[in-house]
């Protein structure tokens, strides 16, 4: 039998080629625990339950859907089917990689045994390291070393037909009904959708990408985060096609280094599986955050989008709007949460767990730590996004800001990143600004130079 997770394809998957191998058929298998249901939000869960269900239209019998304690509920299946062998593919994050231990030791107990084969990485995390042996914690060698590293081809598809089996014991739990997305659009989800979108991209984009990748009013990525984040396109798949005579160099170049921020962050968290919550620099866990009503207030404008800063509230919107953000959208929302809002990076973590449909506890964790200057690359703390220059080199004619926020559509071109120097003010309806930049860039360096001795700088 093969225990879906976060695998959620039939192409270049290791482990269903591993469960075909036996001979004796199939028994496709998803487990919804609801130790990660519970805390998924409405976004991730209404995306899982489409791409099960693609999933399933793509193996040809249905998933058995099983909900509850994966220990209880995996041993169970295998013993109603006779099975030896679970087959699934590695989990490292750090409720995963100690779930599939307490599942092994269940197994076992019976006589069956957990194999795992292949994960979501091109290189497993863990495999990289240092010539001394211990980990990276900085970006770039990493890079080298995971490019120097290499990676396995893609799996081929499994030599004979899989033959696919339907559970011989008790029926599969009913499926949860999909939760109310208010109004937020997903994409169209599953492995052929996401095969679809890198086709496209590597035709219309990934040429451009070096350029276009920092522009939020442009399509210019590859809009794969969620598929990579559920398994729907592996990564190893992307990095073989990269390489196709014709390619543009550039592009390809860029886009393996993106692909390899996920797995930099992945090892990350691997090697301090406590970093998904606490500070990986340790000695800014004291730093000074704001509490009470005041700092209430000052989350709700973030959280809804209504700062007064045009390009922030647009991020944010894009946000509760579509379950994902442009890249550049995502650091300058952070920086301003914790660096003009003095806010702690946990709470808007916390906030783009609940709504992104790429929502990846170690992406997500370490890039909030990145922008919080609290995690694995040194310098960032004196790095404030100033929101406005932000806006007005990304988003030059103002186009993303005017998609997203309504009340700011009339305005033309660049003006709109500074509704207050309008002649007549901000149009009706749009806010003041919470804070001044100025003012709060400064109180959050002073901040930090109290928690350590560094010299503040602008970007
Ligand atoms: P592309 O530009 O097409 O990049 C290709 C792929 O490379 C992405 O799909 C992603 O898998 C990977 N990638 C690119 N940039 C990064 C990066 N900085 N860190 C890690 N992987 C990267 N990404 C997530 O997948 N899940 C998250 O929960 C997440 N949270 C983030 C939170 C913050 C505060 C920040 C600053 C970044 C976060 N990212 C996260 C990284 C990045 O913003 C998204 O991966 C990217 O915007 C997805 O769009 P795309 O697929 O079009 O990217």
């Amino acid at each position: 039998m093969l225990w879906f997770r976060r695998d959620l394809r039939l192409r270049d998957n290791p482990a269903l080629n591993a469960a075909a191998a036996g001979g004796a058929g199939v028994l496709p298998l998803f487990v919804l625990d609801p130790a990660l249901w519970g805390p998924a939000g409405p976004v991730r869960r209404a995306y899982l339950l489409r791409s099960l269900h693609a999933l399933a239209d793509t193996i040809g019998v249905p998933l058995h859907l099983r909900v509850g304690d994966p220990v209880r509920e995996v041993r169970e299946v295998a013993a109603e089917l006779g099975a030896t062998e679970v087959h699934c593919a590695a989990d490292f994050g750090p409720y995963g990689s100690r779930r599939d231990g307490s599942v092994e030791r269940a197994l076992a107990a019976d006589g069956r045994a957990l194999l795992r084969t292949g994960s979501p990485y091109a290189v497993s995390p863990g495999r990289v390291r240092k010539s001394d042996g211990t980990p990276y914690r900085v970006y770039a060698p990493f890079f080298r070393a995971w490019a120097e590293q290499g990676w396995r081809a893609p799996a081929p598809a499994p030599r004979e037909e899989v033959g696919w089996l339907q559970a011989s014991g008790r029926d599969g739990d009913r499926w949860p009904d999909e939760p109310d997305l208010a109004g937020l659009c997903l994409p169209e989800v599953g492995e052929p959708a996401a095969q679809e979108r890198w086709e496209a991209f590597t035709r219309d984009g990934l040429a451009g990408y070096g350029d276009e990748r920092n522009r939020p009013d442009h399509a210019g990525t590859s809009g794969l985060s969620a598929a990579l984040r559920w398994g729907e396109i592996h990564p190893r798949t992307l990095l073989a096609e990269l390489a196709a005579p014709g390619r543009d160099r550039g592009g390809q170049e860029r886009f393996r280094k993106e692909l390899a921020w996920r797995e930099f962050y992945a090892d990350v968290l691997h090697h301090s599986p406590t970093s998904a919550r606490t500070y990986l620099r340790e000695e800014l866990a004291g730093m000074q955050f704001d509490h009470g009503p005041l700092a209430d207030e000052r989350f709700a404008a973030w959280s809804t989008g209504r700062t007064g800063y045009p390009f922030v509230d647009a991020g944010m919107r894009q946000l509760l709007a579509e379950g994902w953000v442009h890249n550049r959208l995502r650091m300058v929302v952070a920086s301003f949460l914790v660096k003009d809002l003095h806010l702690e990076w946990t709470q808007g973590a916390r906030w783009f767990m609940r709504w992104l449909r790429d929502g990846d506890l170690a992406s997500n964790q370490h890039g909030w730590q990145w922008v919080a200057g609290t995690g694995t690359d040194a310098a960032p703390y004196h790095r404030v996004f100033n929101p406005v220059l932000q806006g007005r080199t990304f988003d030059p004619d103002g186009d993303y800001v005017r998609r997203y926020v309504p009340e700011l559509r009339e305005v033309p071109g660049i003006a709109v990143h500074e509704p207050w120097l309008l002649p007549g003010g901000p149009p009706p309806g749009y806010l003041a600004r919470v804070v001044d930049h100025h003012a709060e860039r400064a109180v959050a360096l002073q901040r930090y130079a109290r928690a350590t001795a560094k010299e503040p700088r602008e970007t």
